[in-house]
């Protein structure tokens, strides 16, 4: 389940809960965190510390945006044809496998820059991987297209929880998943958040297999035995404090439901959606209540809602910061939004649900690799490699 380490699922608990606060508070501060993923020892309970230091990123990413956006889309003020229509690509099995470009990705990516380094064309990068920040994934990309990507232009599974973190901004959060999801969610602004594995070291003989662990040195395979399922289905059925009586389960958010997805493997690889089913197959049969949770990532229609925002929002600061001289105060809607994946039950069946003005493009470089069209989620055209797919937009848009 290597997708379970892409993106992640995060579950809040209630704070009101007494005796996990005190002992919360009670807990020393732990030296600065420099792994997502810490070692038990000797089965006693561990330090622990929030990462308080970071719930301010989020407000200022948002003003260096506006000023970045609004250069890098001056060009945009030039043609108003160009201004409608905008592109979301999908990553994995699109524009990378693994970590290497593919399907002509940098060559497609660099013809809607203009020769100047301004944008030509307003585009994103709609993923449901993530694990990292957007800062991060958005310098990942340009090192591997060789043009600058900038973080408002990089949106992952888990970018929506921006929009809860006023709603549990105090509530304590536990983050699972690969990478650095509990930086991940301080920087969305959440007060409180630990990593499941600091969560599950509070807790003495939580973890069944915390003897294995002993001899092992190599974090990959260290993690490779973590029970996430056992600690997660604790956290859920006991209402935020293993050990004791039933509680009501905590709010729980999964980033992406793909169940496979295209990776540097030959094969497929199982995405969160399989984590998901695994998880909520073992907690209805251990519990009376079915599982409750949300889940995020395309194919939700949410997340092209938020695109076509993002989008929006890039030609709004365009516009705004040029209309006094030009005069010209109108904004004009997307025409056409070009969603451009591999995987037809999440790029193309989230794009055909998402309706007017998206138009689905299906690439044959990851999930999918059929002759003709997905049959139960057919795109509005199929085509090669993501070079070809923007080879058609831009002759569709008659952009040179
Ligand atoms: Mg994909």
């Amino acid at each position: 389940m290597e997708k379970i380490t892409q993106a992640f699922s995060s579950c809040l608990l209630n704070s009101t809960n007494d005796h996990l606060n005190k002992r919360l508070r009670e807990a020393p501060p732990p030296p600065k965190r420099t792994n997502f993923c810490t070692r038990r020892k000797g089965g006693k309970e561990k330090e622990m510390r929030f990462q308080r230091s970071l719930a301010f990123v989020f407000p200022r990413t948002r003003n260096r945006f506006q000023s970045q956006a609004s250069r890098y889309f001056s060009s945009l003020l030039e043609s108003e044809q160009r201004s409608s229509f905008g592109i979301a690509f999908d990553i994995d099995g699109v524009i990378l496998r693994g970590r290497d470009p593919i399907g002509g990705s940098p060559q497609a990516v660099r013809r809607l820059y203009e020769d100047s380094g301004n944008l030509n064309v307003p585009f994103l990068f709609l993923t449901n991987g993530g694990g990292v920040p957007e800062s991060k994934r958005a310098n990942e990309l340009s090192e591997h297209l060789g043009v600058k990507i900038m973080p408002s232009q990089v949106l992952q599974g888990h970018s929506p929880f921006k929009s809860l973190s006023k709603r549990y901004e105090n509530q304590l959060i536990i983050a699972a998943g690969k990478g650095e999801p509990a930086v991940v969610m301080s920087e969305y602004g959440f007060k409180k958040v630990v990593s499941i594995d600091e969560y599950a070291s509070l807790f003495e003989n939580i973890d069944p297999l915390s003897e294995y662990k002993k001899w092992t040195t190599n974090q990959v395979l260290d993690r490779s035995v973590h029970p996430m399922n056992t600690v997660l289905c604790d956290v859920l059925r006991c209402g935020g404090l293993p050990g004791q009586e039933n509680g009501h389960q905590p709010p729980l958010y999964f980033a992406s439901d793909d169940l496979e997805y295209q990776a540097a493997f030959p094969s497929n690889r199982l995405g969160m959606g399989a984590f998901r089913i695994a998880l909520e197959s073992v907690f209805n049969s251990v519990h009376h209540n079915p599982l409750e949770h949300v889940s995020f990532g395309k194919p939700n229609p949410i997340v092209f809602k938020n695109a076509e925002a993002m989008l929006r929002q890039l030609q709004l600061s365009y516009y705004s910061n040029n209309s006094k001289e030009s005069g010209d105060s109108g904004l004009q809607s997307f025409k056409t939004l070009y969603m451009i994946g591999d995987n037809p039950s999440v790029d193309i069946k989230g794009a055909r649900q998402a309706g007017h003005p998206w138009f689905s493009i299906l690439t044959r470089t990851g999930v999918f690799r059929g002759k003709h069209n997905h049959a139960e989620f057919p795109a509005d055209m199929v085509v090669d490699t993501v070079e070809e797919a923007v080879d058609y937009i831009l002759e569709r848009e008659c952009v040179s």
